[in-house]
């Protein structure tokens, strides 16, 4: 595959994707770069997301695409925000804005609450064109606990919250590649880059 647009406009995510394929040595655009609009994400699922993105951007483009939808799911709260993870307090404009609202309510969400578990989870879909019938799936999932207190200034969302007892650090403590080996779309995308080596 010699160029491909990858869906979204998430910033973190671009960064955290395109580390990735860097060693591909296939020509990576964003859809902001052509033009492109976010897609709606209603779905029940993040594969159904992703997989609507995906197509999105493949029939505006005429490029294969790229899209991953995630989040993270907690266990003491049934799974949520899940799905709804970059929307869990609601639209506030600006990305930074609604991290930090999110954040709060999440916390507030758990204060009675000693069971932190949770895990990040990404799906991550390429379609060759639009009307792609194999499209091609990696997943990935990243399991830590939610802490009260806020540490670390990389990565994006929920990261100052995300704190990985194995290695003592929040997400946000990490560096960008530490992150990438191991977190639900690193883990995501290596997958489906491996399923593509079957194809032409
Ligand atoms: P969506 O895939 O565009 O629906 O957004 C996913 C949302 O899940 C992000 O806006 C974040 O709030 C959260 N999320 C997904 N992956 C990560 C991550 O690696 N770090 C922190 N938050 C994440």
């Amino acid at each position: 595959m010699k160029k491909l647009v990858l869906a979204s406009s998430n910033a973190g995510k671009l960064r955290e994707i395109q580390a990735i394929l860097a060693p591909l040595g296939c020509e990576v655009l964003t859809q902001a770069e052509l033009g492109i609009a976010d897609a709606d994400e209603p779905h029940l699922t993040f594969i159904e997301n992703a997989l609507a993105k995906a197509r999105h951007a493949a029939g505006r483009s005429g490029l294969p695409a790229l899209a991953d939808d995630s989040g993270v799911c907690v266990i003491a709260l049934g799974g949520e925000p899940g799905v709804q993870s970059a929307r869990y307090a609601g639209d506030a404009t600006g990305r930074e804005q609604r991290d930090a609202r999110n954040n709060a309510k999440l916390v507030a969400a758990l204060a009675a609450c000693a069971d932190r578990r949770a895990y990040y989870y990404c799906a991550m879909v390429l379609v060759r064109h639009a009307a792609d019938a194999q499209p091609l799936i990696g997943e990935g999932y990243w399991w830590g606990e939610i802490r009260d207190e806020a540490r670390g200034h990389n990565g994006f969302g929920y990261d100052p919250h995300f704190y990985v007892p194995d290695l003592g650090r929040t997400a946000a403590e990490l560096d960008p590649e530490q992150k990438n080996r191991l977190s639900h779309r690193g883990q995501a995308l290596r997958q489906l880059v491996e399923k593509l080596r079957n194809f032409p």
